[in-house]
């Protein structure tokens, strides 16, 4: 059954900007019939279990309603491992030996794409592996061995999307899986065919999508929504002020949420009668805390 759901890193407690992104992941699966979930992605975060909880605690607080207990990465990693299989079997992974550096000062294509990996380590030879394995001496990443350079992804709010698909990292060097593959490994595994969040993360739906495609797994749907940001025009953060819900309290938070979105409801429940996705805002809502 096809679901959408809210997906945090306990990293720091959810702020406004996160509790409105939250609300509209809900609006938009429960105004489509889809069920609702709730991921918290801890692979990063695995000691904030606390912060993780109270995530959760705040997403109840503020009325959203969820169709399974919520999940946890670090749960489980086999769901990882059996993904990364898979690709390493189709032969679709290469190890990469780069450090941040070594990528840096890496020589580049004249109309290489900025930010993408330039492609050292792609086409070693066995010979040429073992000696850089035994140079760094530390365990190397795993790289997505793509055959694109961008990649075309649909989303409700911004229309056609395209952006980069480097040789992207799946398994850190650490042996973490890396963000896009447990995400992508993820929402298929929970049957999440529809994924709202904030237009920070835009630029990485192409490579998501089109690792979801090699894994053999529909691409979903996309809605990123605009972000909040403080009078600066910064990204929202602690040091903004009154930010959190237990800053805020409940009923203040929903009334803020609900007006930056040009409504006059003051539940969750008020704001899907309301929610429509043609007119929802495209320009950043800029908080001001008291
Ligand atoms: N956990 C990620 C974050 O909080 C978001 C994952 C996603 O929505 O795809 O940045």
């Amino acid at each position: 059954m096809s679901a959408g759901r809210f997906a945090p890193s306990p990293s720091a407690d959810l702020h406004i900007g996160n509790l409105r992104t939250a609300v509209l992941a809900w609006l938009f699966a429960r105004s489509t019939g889809r069920r609702f979930l709730l991921r918290v992605d801890d692979l990063d975060d695995r000691t904030f279990t606390e912060i993780g909880h109270r995530q959760v605690a705040d997403l109840e607080a503020i009325g959203l309603t969820w169709d399974a207990e919520p999940e946890w990465q670090s749960q489980h990693p086999d769901r990882y491992s059996a993904a990364i299989e898979q690709l390493s079997q189709a032969g679709l992974l290469y190890e990469c030996y780069c450090s941040r550096k070594d990528i840096a000062q890496a020589p580049r294509a004249p109309h290489a794409p900025q930010g993408a990996y330039p492609g050292t380590c792609r086409d070693l030879t066995d010979d040429q592996r073992q000696v850089r394995r035994a140079e760094t001496g530390r365990p190397p990443a795993l790289r997505l061995r793509t055959d694109v350079i961008t990649y075309t992804v649909r989303d409700l709010l911004h229309g056609d999307y395209t952006g980069i698909v480097d040789d992207f990292v799946v398994r850190r060097g650490d042996g973490v899986p890396a963000y896009n593959l447990a995400v992508v490994v993820d929402d298929a595994a929970q049957g999440v065919d529809q994924v709202v969040r904030g237009d920070d993360l835009l630029p990485s739906s192409p490579r998501q999508a089109y690792l979801a495609r090699m894994l053999g797994h529909a691409e979903p749907t996309y809605a990123h929504v605009a972000l909040v940001l403080n009078e600066d025009g910064a990204r929202l953060a602690k040091r903004d002020g009154a930010v959190t819900l237990a800053e805020i309290g409940v009923s203040r938070a929903l009334e803020q949420i609900s007006a930056s979105l040009g409504w006059r409801a003051t539940d969750v429940d008020g704001m899907l009668a309301e929610f429509d996705p043609a007119l929802l805002p495209r320009q950043p809502w800029i908080y001001q805390p008291h």
